[in-house]
């Protein structure tokens, strides 16, 4: 449990903000101007549902618009409040900057607990906080575009899209007023398993790099690595699936809502996800050892532990105990202000929220571009780039039998060489390298700078440089 002298979110956000600030040669006033959220709305309205008027409160915050639009997932939870919104909103700015989309910060979060109404009272419910927001250009394909964020996904991202299509009739650009939506609303392929696909990226990334792993005392590569991942919705599905598939980690745990299922030998993710969508939870599953009490399960050995729920899990109360050497962020903000300074001395490397969770707007920022420019990815090129590998693997096949060479080309081979990148293929290829490109970055300020402990600090030193730089040329 978060205990009391811990500091809220927002305020952890910017106590670390100013840790690296401190190192940084920012006059006062760009500091500050930086730091603070420009400016948050709050509006309550009406929905008629099951017979009487219900009220709800929601919030879009905008925490810098040092590039427009402004970007920002809309957060759906009981637990919303402005003081939430606005962390988060900070948080966007430093993981726009750090990715290189070109985007300010924003956030939204509306106070309901979405597994209390039925899919027409959301689609009601939702449409109606779009018309407040899109009223006042807080939805706007050039001024703010919101994304899904905890309890929303594709579903609600079309609904938002198709509100601001009826407000705004004539908008050829209409669909870029939110992304995440489904393929067929002028969504792009590879937006939902993104912040997941993003998290595999990052670890594989730092696996590049013997002196990071060392820092971490870990050696070898991710094959046979023991993973807990906390939460199993879109983001630690995704990542624990990609990284148990693909790259031979072990995912020792699983924590979810309702407890948490130990298997040493390694869970198989999708039996486990497939379950939870029978049954509503994790109870009950009859392949793994399932604990009622899902948190001293953070606490137990590992090698990776991947938190990809809510902010705040790992707090004063728990990171002495915590035992992995390497923490990736795959939710926002799941280490406190105080828990990261236990977990720095006793010598564990974090991989920061704003570079670890930024495939999700990263592939965003793909999204938005395709619906600008009204065009899929890859459908001018692929068959050409097709007819030129044909073209190579003809000419080899036919110096091989001219010369009697006797050279067969293996077929797995030739059929990935003979097929053009599709837009999944693309997406993917720009992620990995948006993610490389962006822990370099980071590493290299690490590595560099005796002053510079942590890749969190690290993060917030490119970001806000990058951040800053825009405000000098604006003339700020
Ligand atoms: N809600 C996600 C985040 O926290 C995605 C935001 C977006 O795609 O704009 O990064």
């Amino acid at each position: 449990m978060q205990q009391t002298k811990e500091p809220s979110f927002r305020e952890s956000v910017d106590l670390m903000f100013n840790r690296a600030a401190k190192l940084m040669d920012l006059s006062p006033g760009l500091e500050q101007k930086i730091r603070v959220c420009n400016s948050t709305y709050t509006v309550r309205f009406g929905v008629r549902l099951r017979g009487k008027i219900e009220t709800f409160t929601g919030y879009r915050s905008v925490h810098s618009e040092h590039m427009e639009p402004v970007k920002g997932g809309i957060r759906y939870a009981l637990s919303v409040h402005q003081d939430e919104v606005e962390a988060l909103a900070a948080l966007m700015t430093y993981k726009c900057a750090l990715v290189e989309t070109p985007f300010g910060g924003s956030k939204g979060g509306l106070c309901i607990d979405p597994r209390q109404w039925d899919e027409h009272e959301l689609e009601q419910i939702t449409r109606r906080f779009a018309y407040e927001l899109i009223k006042r250009d807080l939805i706007h394909p050039a001024q703010n575009v919101p994304a899904p964020d905890m309890g929303t996904g594709e579903r609600e991202m079309a609904w938002i899209a198709d509100q601001y299509a009826r407000m705004n009739t004539t908008d050829i650009n209409a669909k870029a007023c939110v992304t995440g939506k489904p393929p067929h609303a002028g969504g792009i392929q590879g937006r939902v398993e993104a912040t997941g696909r993003g998290v595999q990226y990052a670890l594989r990334e730092f696996f590049r790099h013997k002196e990071d792993m060392a820092r971490a005392g870990l050696t070898g590569g991710l094959d046979g690595k023991r993973v807990i991942v906390q939460g199993l919705g879109n983001v630690g599905y995704h990542a624990a699936k990609f990284l148990s598939e693909e790259d031979g980690c072990k995912v020792i745990a699983v924590i979810e809502r309702d407890g948490a299922l130990l298997d040493p030998k390694g869970l198989n993710i999708e039996d486990v996800r497939q379950w939870m969508n029978r049954h509503g939870g994790l109870a009950g599953y009859p392949n793994a050892t399932h604990v009622a009490d899902g948190a001293p399960v953070l606490e137990e050995a590992c090698d990776i532990l991947i938190p990809a729920a809510m902010e705040g899990v790992i707090n004063l109360g728990n990171a002495e105990r915590i035992r992995a050497p390497l923490i990736v962020e795959a939710a926002n903000g799941p280490v406190t202000f105080g828990a990261d300074e236990i977990l720095r001395r006793k010598g564990c490397v974090i991989i920061p929220d704003m570079y670890a969770n930024a495939g999700g707007v990263t592939v965003s920022y793909f999204e938005w571009v395709k619906n600008l420019s009204h065009i899929r990815f890859g459908r001018m090129q692929r068959r050409a780039e097709e007819a030129r590998s044909r073209l190579l693997v003809e000419e080899l096949e036919r110096l091989s039998a001219d010369k009697g060479l006797g050279w067969t080309l293996a077929e797995d081979f030739k059929e990935r060489f003979l097929t053009g990148s599709d837009e999944l293929a693309l997406v993917r290829s720009g992620l990995d390298d948006t993610m490389r490109t962006a822990y370099q970055a980071m590493r290299e300020v690490w590595h560099s700078r005796q002053d510079v402990e942590d890749l969190r600090v690290a993060a917030y030193i490119v970001s806000i440089g990058r951040v800053a730089q825009t405000y000098r040329s604006k003339g700020l």
